[in-house]
């Protein structure tokens, strides 16, 4: 960091929608964050989720409103009890007018959902739009209660901070332009002692127009303005205590893990740790802010400690993720060594259809090539590389492009594991023990990971043994 000693210190923290549940959860929250700027830091940003399940809720109306389903009605008006609901607690002049602003938002929603449900259609636009209400309802709820108890605290809708492209519900924010209006819309809320209290997971385009950046990407704007704001440190609050061992819905024994590197979380959250979004290292990568992850439910346990650098080399495994839903894409024939460019175009013919390689496996022979993606998105991969391959697969160079589906991506991530002799072995001995068979391997670009392919009914049990190794250890 470059700046002087004598500057302020700045704390961006952001609560989960499993953080702003309830009431009593919103209030916790509002506590936690008062608490960080009183005792912790000269000053704090807030980022909010939408109340849990609220995001859900704002899609599935606006489907049904697009099939004609008036169940979009129903909808609309549980969404404005459970906020009301949440306002209940506050005192009564402020929930008044709380509630009167919620009521104006999803009235709002209900005008939009009738034109939905006219135009018979709702496109990723559309979408969003509708999806990004559940952080502008969540927002003014937090804010309220932070200043029930004497903060002052204004809400902000991100539309006016993190500019996008037009990637509607998986926009990428344009930096250099997010950052100018961080510095012109929330400095200036900062340095008249007040605490911003701003929309999570929402943008806008260079036009104005609502965007989203992806499902759980509340994580990813939180790293966003912690980097604008040069925030000393970033905290995340959630459900949990921490990053862990594995999913704790999952393995009942996982364990908090007390330090991270940058690029174990970066591994851990792209291969499936839903606790951070994949891109929150990317957001604070060059500024190299610290990251805590943190138990709303339990505040005075550490958690975990995210640093850039984590200079260990121990190799042990610290943490098994998984990735459930995925089809692994085999291209494979006797004749491919003759086929000109294969690997290339394979990965570009994939590429055109808008799909993401999740993780490439390499096979011992060169007869083949395999890879795995999205299981939505497999249908239309091999459509594509039988095209791409129409003249090969004629003249029998490729034998047949084939999606197996069902499919589990397991990774077991540790810094430096890659270097140890033995790792490799003692994963394959856990799973071979419970007789789960693994389709593939995978050695990543990455040094500190390693993931194996297994059918999605072994998922959960392999992660089970693996972890085993942990808990040994
Ligand atoms: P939030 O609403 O706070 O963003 P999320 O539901 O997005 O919360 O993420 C928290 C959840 O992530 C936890 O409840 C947990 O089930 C899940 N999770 C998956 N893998 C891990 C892991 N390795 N460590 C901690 N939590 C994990
Ligand atoms: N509310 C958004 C979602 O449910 C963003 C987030 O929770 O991070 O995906
Ligand atoms: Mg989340």
């Amino acid at each position: 960091m470059t700046n002087p000693e004598t500057r302020l210190k700045t704390l961006t923290m952001k609560f989960g929608g499993t953080s702003l549940g309830t009431a009593e959860a919103i209030g916790q929250s509002a506590e936690i964050a008062k608490a960080a700027r009183d005792h912790t830091a000269d000053r704090i940003a807030v980022v909010a989720s939408a109340v849990h399940g609220v995001t859900d809720a704002l899609q599935e109306a606006t489907t049904a409103a697009a099939g004609g389903d008036e169940r979009y009605l129903q909808i609309i008006a549980e969404l404005r009890d459970l906020h009301r609901g949440c306002a209940e607690a506050l005192a009564e002049q402020e929930s008044e007018v709380v509630v009167a602003e919620i009521d104006e938002l999803l009235e709002g929603f209900a005008g939009f959902c009738e034109s939905v449900s006219v135009l018979a259609e709702a496109g990723p636009r559309a979408l969003d739009h509708a999806m990004s209400l559940g952080e502008q309802m969540s927002v003014i709820l937090l804010a309220a209660f932070l200043r029930q108890i004497g903060v002052a605290a204004i809400a902000v809708n991100a539309t006016d901070i993190i500019v996008t492209d037009d990637r509607f519900q998986d926009a990428a924010p344009l930096l250099e332009a997010t950052r100018r209006k961080a510095v012109e819309n929330l400095v200036p809320i900062l340095e008249r002692g007040q605490t911003p209290v701003i929309t999570g997971f929402i943008g806008a385009t260079p036009d104005g127009i609502t965007t989203t950046l992806g499902r759980g990407g509340s994580d990813f704007s939180a790293g966003l303005i912690a980097a604008c704001l040069e925030s000393d440190e970033l905290w995340i609050w959630t459900d949990v205590d921490g990053v862990m061992t594995a999913d704790p819905k999952v393995v009942r024994s996982a364990r908090t893990i007390e330090t991270l590197g940058y690029q174990e979380v970066r591994e851990l959250s792209y291969f499936g740790a839903k606790v951070l979004h994949p891109k929150t290292i990317q957001s604070v990568f060059d500024t190299e802010i610290p990251i805590r992850v943190k138990n709303t439910f339990n505040p005075s346990h550490a958690g975990t400690f995210i640093i850039p650098d984590l200079n260990e080399s121990n190799g042990a495994i610290k943490a098994i993720t998984a990735v459930p839903n995925v089809s692994l894409i085999t291209v494979e024939g006797k004749g491919m060594m003759g086929v000109p460019g294969i690997a290339a175009r394979t990965f570009d013919g994939v590429a055109r259809t808008g799909a993401s390689v999740l993780l490439i496996s390499q096979a011992s022979s060169e007869q083949s090539i395999c890879f795995a993606v999205p299981r939505a998105n497999a249908p239309a991969a091999v459509e594509a590389l039988e095209f791409e391959f129409e003249l090969a697969l004629s003249r029998g160079d490729i034998d047949r492009v084939w999606a197996q589906d069902d499919i589990t991506i397991v990774t077991v991530v540790g810094s430096g594991m890659r270097q140890t002799a033995g790792v490799a072995g003692q994963v394959f001995t856990a799973t071979g023990r419970q007789g789960i068979n693994v389709v593939a391997i995978a050695q990543g670009s990455s040094e500190c990971s390693i993931s194996l392919v297994v059918q999605d009914r072994d998922g959960d049990d392999a992660v089970r043994a693996i972890h085993e190794l942990v808990i040994e250890d």
